[in-house]
């Protein structure tokens, strides 16, 4: 899960970019790169690893330039090298690209046809030749763009910068998510908000098969079917994107601190003062249920797994967790009266979404527990629980999975409810517990950090036993 950025800026852009990617950081990369328009001149830059490295290069050979994209890779074709990083450019026309194209040989095949040559081992590189190769039979940028587009197989999100174009940049999104970001007379996209925050906070999510021509004062989007698409703008929190360590050594160990808080939250969100347990929307009617399947991806799996115990021994319904990408393409049955429940942290795991969408039609119900409301398979729900676990960085999932299992284990204790295999004083026993839950994790932690503490004393006790005994043994 890469990162893209880019930007229509009335600043120097580079710098802008670099600081981008390196909110994307948490994403994985393995290289990184960056493309400028200055003055209607397409150039690029692109360094293996850290994006120090990037910024290094920069140094010695800056960019200049308002319209720029920006990229970090995680190769899926090609070794992480200085050619395979992206940007790729492809004569006027320059590509960044999160995804896989699953056509990119037949497309080599006919690029050759055409007498065009590769210089990378990535698919991307067949997106900004076939870009190329339409605007050499004619094709203005937005045309060729949308010609490629039309014959792209894949999962991916796409942003396209055009040589003698200071003011222009094409975003496209089939199944990586991908933002626009709107600000005052510069427009933005990004891979989600988090790269966006500091430049605006209006935010406007891309649908499956949007393509969006961009100006500094214009976005024009079409969708899947070509026709003219309206998505709306939405105001991000910016708490919700602040990304810092907060004082903490690691994001990972901010992030277990955090736990009891946000615990705390999400039964906010989803308890009364009466301990009456509430649901987004229209909510959910568990009498009408009769068995739940549940699907996931990592760490969301486990805490499926975890929930499934809860949903039948508590509830008394029959439960199957599947992981997303067995299911899809499993193609189980989905008998009547089943909730179909996918739970992902980003809302975009591309598994998870497509079993989500082999499930509309044949489940009664499609619901979801995701930690960002706005994304894909929150808004493909019926109805969407999030877990309101703020920005999880630490690629080990940690306060994400635990507020996963908070939301769960009320879902639980709703269908147990609502199906009366439970009575209210086990309810009321299984909420007070879970009122709890915060200050147990906190006493937990705080044991935790005094065994550390404690170790870390006996450490250099042990070190200053050593040093004096070796001294002794050294001794003349
Ligand atoms: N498939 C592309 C590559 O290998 C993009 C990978 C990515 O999402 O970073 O270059």
């Amino acid at each position: 899960m890469c990162g893209i950025v880019g930007v229509l800026g009335n600043h120097e852009v580079a710098p802008i970019l670099v600081e981008a990617l390196k909110r994307l950081e948490y994403r994985g990369y393995d290289s990184a790169g960056i493309a400028t328009v200055n003055e209607g001149h397409l150039a690029r830059r692109r360094a293996v690893g850290k994006l120090v490295n990037l910024s290094d290069l920069l140094v010695h050979e800056p960019l200049t330039g308002k319209a720029g994209i920006g990229h970090t890779r995680w190769a899926t074709h090609g070794a992480p090298t200085v050619s395979n990083a992206h940007p790729h450019q492809a004569g006027p026309v320059a590509v960044v690209h999160n995804g896989i194209i699953e056509n990119f040989r037949d497309l080599r095949e006919e690029l050759r046809g055409h007498g065009m040559s590769f210089v990378t081992e990535t698919d991307t590189e067949t997106v900004a030749l076939l870009t190329q190769y339409y605007m050499s039979q004619g094709a203005d940028p937005v045309e060729a763009a949308k010609q490629t587009l039309a014959r792209l197989e894949g999962a991916f999100a796409l942003a396209f910068l055009f040589d003698g174009h200071d003011d222009l940049m094409i975003a496209a999104r089939k199944g990586s998510p991908l933002a626009i970001g709107y600000g005052v007379g510069e427009m933005f996209v990004g891979s989600d908000a988090i790269a966006l925050a500091p430049m605006t906070d209006r935010i406007a999510y891309l649908e499956e098969g949007d393509i969006a021509v961009i100006t500094r004062e214009t976005v024009e989007i079409t969708d899947a079917n070509g026709s003219l698409a309206n998505r709306a703008i939405r105001t991000i929190q910016v708490d919700a994107t602040r990304i810092d360590k907060g004082g903490h050594k690691h994001f990972m160990a901010k992030e277990i601190a955090e736990q009891p808080g946000m615990i705390g939250q999400a039964l906010s969100h989803y308890l009364s003062d009466e301990d009456q347990i509430l649901l987004p929307g229209g909510g959910l009617d568990f009498t009408a249920i009769d068995r739940i399947t549940m699907v996931a991806c990592g760490t969301a799996y486990y805490a499926c797994l975890t929930a499934k115990y809860w949903f039948e021994k508590i509830a008394r319904l029959p439960v199957e967790v599947d992981v997303a990408s067995e299911f899809r393409y499993r193609e189980p049955p989905i008998p009547e009266r089943t909730l179909a429940l996918f739970v992902s942290q980003s809302g975009e795991t591309a598994d998870t979404l497509a079993a989500l969408r082999y499930c509309d039609g044949k489940a009664s119900l499609i619901a979801s527990v995701i930690n960002v409301p706005e994304s894909s398979i929150a808004r493909e729900s019926d109805l969407a629980l999030p877990i309101y676990a703020g920005v999880e960085v630490g690629v080990a999932s940690t306060k994400a999975f635990t507020c996963q299992l908070t939301v769960l284990l009320l879902l639980v204790l709703k269908a147990a409810r609502d199906r009366g295999a439970i009575d209210e004083e086990t309810l009321a026993n299984h909420i007070t517990a879970l009122r709890g839950l915060p200050g147990i994790i906190n006493a937990s932690l705080a044991l935790n950090e005094s065994m550390r503490e404690t170790a870390m004393r006996l450490s250099t006790a042990r070190d200053v036993l050593f040093l004096d005994v070796g001294r002794c043994i050294r001794w003349p």
